[in-house]
């Protein structure tokens, strides 16, 4: 971690994390390298020296905010607010210099491999006036290498929490394996590299002594965790590394890859203390035809039998997918296979996107593109059934006790999670009767809904 330098005790620096929570933990250790090096991290980007944009260029609305994003620090620069605007993350690693054609009067692109150099480069770019000659596309040198060929990982201990404290985010791998037609993170992001189990449990305990009594797993795709380093069932191995962290008492994995769920998995996952039974399984779709097209390794009737298993196994489990609708070829009659899976499957939680081009992608150069109001009916109308569904499950919760973890304690009321709820990502449970500080658990019954959130009555503290 750099020096502190009194130099730059003067100089104050807003950050504008963005993106994904993988990339809110790379915004949490760029926040901290500032800090330590003696810049004033400030709340109000618009009067800062130094704006920080650590941007998402994952899909086409991701790229519009971070450009906006871009485009507002520059327009202070030029009222003399802000003397510096620096652009990080995924979408100058993914556009690089292209980035500057785009928006007039960046400073510095910095790279992923640039993340733990962030407070350099900062610093040179108020030294030297002008703007800063950025290193192209990364070559993943940063951080720990555990010595293999071209793998490296980033070591995120010691981060400046975004989040609120009592949760944080565990990122447990860097990149991606697999080949999603869609997708352009393993082209941003890299192959998948595994963090080594030791530095996860270190940085996990860290977090836990700093009052994290709830880690999210957070990968590219979580079960393949390991594999590059040879571990085997490797999630399942962290699983048990972590349960014996006294103070945490919630694990959730996040982003678990359909055909990558195996029997060890879904077995630590009923018989853990810790992990809650909550699984975040991306889906995108489920005709065969479709998901071949994707260059999915699932199967609708692997899904299926999936999901079977698990409610199986954990009959409490709360299950949330993603899935992409008008991709390319996608008929009629195949969406509707997919609303019927989704009216068979009644998951918990279900994110819908429609299909995206993305440049550089296979999937961007297939013939029979939906149009875009095929596309947007499409996702009403699934958007729509899901509804009917959440809600007809919300209302059968009624009465039951739930433990719930307060989030927030405020003016406008006082709000949790049961182990249901995925923090940012999912709804939220409003608690009545409590004045319960963020981080504690409390036995609630639940009264019904607001919408998507449930409003819960405090019983008891645990
Ligand atoms: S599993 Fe597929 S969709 Fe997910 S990051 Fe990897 S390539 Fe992209």
């Amino acid at each position: 971690m750099a020096k502190k330098d009194k130099q730059n005790s003067a100089v104050t620096v807003g950050f504008v994390a963005l993106g994904c929570p993988k990339n809110i933990v790379d915004s949490e250790v760029m926040l901290a390298r500032l800090g330590q090096a003696g810049f004033v991290i400030s709340g109000d980007p618009d009067r800062a020296d130094v704006v920080v944009i650590n941007t998402c260029g994952f899909i086409a609305p991701a790229k519009e905010e971070a450009i906006e994003a871009i485009r507002q620090a520059v327009r202070q620069k030029k009222r003399g607010k802000v003397k510096k605007v620096v652009v990080a993350g995924c979408l100058s690693e993914r556009m690089g210099e292209a980035l500057r054609e785009e928006v007039k009067g960046i400073d510095a692109i910095v790279g992923l491999e640039q993340r733990d150099e962030i407070e350099r480069i900062v610093a040179e770019c108020l030294e030297q006036g002008g703007q800063t000659p950025v290193a192209g596309r990364s070559s993943f040198h940063v951080g720990f290498s555990d010595g293999s060929a071209g793998a490296a990982i980033h070591d995120d201990r010691g981060r400046l929490l975004i989040t609120p404290g009592h949760w944080a985010y565990l990122r447990i791998s860097e990149g991606c394996d697999r080949k999603c037609a869609f997708c352009t993170i393993p082209a941003i992001r890299g192959r998948f590299r595994s963090k080594p189990l030791p530095m996860v449990v270190d940085e996990a305990r860290e977090l836990v002594e700093n009052g994290a009594v709830e880690l999210s797993l957070i990968a590219q795709d979580s079960n393949y965790y390991g594999r590059d380093l040879k571990i085997k069932n490797g999630l399942v191995r962290l699983i048990s590394e972590l349960e014996h962290l006294e103070s945490l008492q919630w694990i959730r994995l996040m982003y678990l890859y359909p055909a990558g769920v195996d029997q060890p998995l879904i077995e630590a996952m009923g018989h853990s203390r810790k992990v809650v039974h909550y699984a975040d399984i991306p889906m995108q779709h489920v005709n065969n035809r479709i998901l071949k097209s994707m260059r999915r390794a699932d199967t609708k009737e692997n899904n299926r039998r999936l999901i079977e298993e698990l409610r199986r196994q954990m009959p409490d489990i709360v299950l949330r997918t993603t899935l992409i609708v008008g991709y390319p070829g996608e008929t009629e009659a195949e969406f509707e296979e997919l609303l019927e899976f989704v009216r068979w499957a009644k998951f918990d939680a279900l994110g819908c996107f429609p299909f995206f081009a993305e440049a550089g992608t296979p999937a961007a150069e297939l013939p029979d593109q939906v149009p875009e109001t095929i596309k947007h009916e499409r996702v009403d109308r699934l958007m729509r059934t899901q509804q009917e569904i959440v809600f007809a499950k919300m209302d059968d919760q009624i009465g039951r006790i739930w433990t719930v973890l307060v989030d927030e304690n405020g003016p406008d009321g006082v709000v949790g999670r049961y182990y249901g709820q995925a923090p940012h990502i999912d709804s939220v449970c409003w608690i009545e009767g409590s004045d319960d500080r963020p981080g504690t658990f409390i036995q609630s019954r639940v009264l019904g809904r607001d919408g998507y959130d449930f409003v819960v009555k405090k019983e008891d503290t645990l």
